[in-house]
């Protein structure tokens, strides 16, 4: 990594994303922590959409105690579906949120769990449902890629949900870059082979 990096988005200047990037703001407070080992991933992702959100903050960490999300005037939700989640459209009701998102592996996001009580005791809820199509088309694509890309979409889907009628998506358009710019450096080919064909009801070339 001696090469020139874009000290904003990460990336090596030639593949800077940061003219992609949007400036959206939001009532909610997005909060990202993120596992260490999350932070010195290639891709990245939560760090695009906490750089594309004005108000948002990413702290990377394994401990965090409650000042990390001390928030005046703002109500701390956990983003984490599970059998105590609530759907994030009832968690919305009285004044806003600030959202805090785990980004790491499924299991690095139970361990930061059971490491932080206190993050553990916070309210869940989780975000609605993909829409069919739209969102889904997203999940078959990146299907193998690292659990971390998911984040990105998580916080999207959640924030249209909680800042309707406005739509977060432009969010995703450096993401989307990053993706196809993995899918050609792995070359199309083995990119289907592993991603595509095991998708049921998926076949042949996408054009
Ligand atoms: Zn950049």
């Amino acid at each position: 990594m001696s090469r020139s990096v874009c000290p904003r988005c990460a990336r090596p200047r030639p593949l800077c994303l940061c003219p992609l990037i949007p400036s959206l703001s939001s009532r909610t407070r997005v909060l990202v922590l993120q596992h260490p080992s999350e932070s010195r991933h290639a891709l990245n992702t939560a760090r695009l959409a906490v750089l594309g959100l004005e108000r948002a903050r990413l702290l990377v960490g394994a401990q965090f105690g409650p000042q990390a999300w001390e928030a005046p005037g703002l109500r701390s939700v956990l983003l984490f579906p599970g059998e105590s989640s609530q759907p994030l459209a009832a968690a919305s009701g009285d004044g806003p949120l600030q959202l805090i998102v785990l980004d790491g592996t499924w299991k690095q996001a139970r361990k930061m769990l059971r490491d932080n009580p206190e993050l553990a005791a916070l309210p869940r809820a989780h975000p609605p449902m993909e829409p069919a199509g739209a969102a889904s088309r997203y999940r078959v694509r990146h299907a193998d890629l690292p659990g971390a890309l998911s984040s990105i979409e998580a916080i999207v889907r959640a924030l249209n949900v909680l800042e309707a009628p406005a739509a977060y998506d432009a969010l995703l358009r450096p993401f989307e870059a990053l993706v196809d710019a993995q899918i050609r450096a792995m070359g199309q080919d083995t990119y289907e082979r592993h991603h595509l064909r095991r998708s049921p009801g998926r076949k042949g070339r996408q054009a």
